[in-house]
């Protein structure tokens, strides 16, 4: 017997299912920039990680209205997924979380 609703959609389809995050940390496989299918990054930054030894890769990407890159240190290869600041962003979700914010702040 079919239950009710079961040919129903899931009340929340995911819909990022290519803004899943690329980067592998492994200690075992060496650094390794394929994106935008995977990077393979050292699982932890060292010294050399700083804003000037890291480059944006690829284009700028946007999740649940924030907008994101990838960036990799050019040096060891350890990647970070780089969130903007939403500053100039007319987005829903932003304007609300920032409504919030000033509402808690009180
Ligand atoms: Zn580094």
């Amino acid at each position: 017997m079919k239950r009710i609703g079961s040919n129903l959609r899931p009340a929340e389809p995911k819909p990022h299912r290519n803004l899943r995050n690329i980067i592998r940390y492994s200690e075992e496989q060496k650094p390794h920039n394929d994106y935008p299918r995977r990077i393979i990054s050292p699982p932890t930054p060292k010294e050399c990680c700083t804003d000037e030894n890291r480059e944006v890769i690829g284009n700028v990407r946007e999740l649940d209205g924030f907008k994101f890159c990838y960036k990799l240190c050019t040096v060891c290869g350890h990647a970070v997924r780089f969130f903007y600041p939403a500053i100039k962003s007319n987005d829903k979700v932003v304007r609300e979380y920032r409504a919030w914010k000033r509402y808690s702040a009180q």
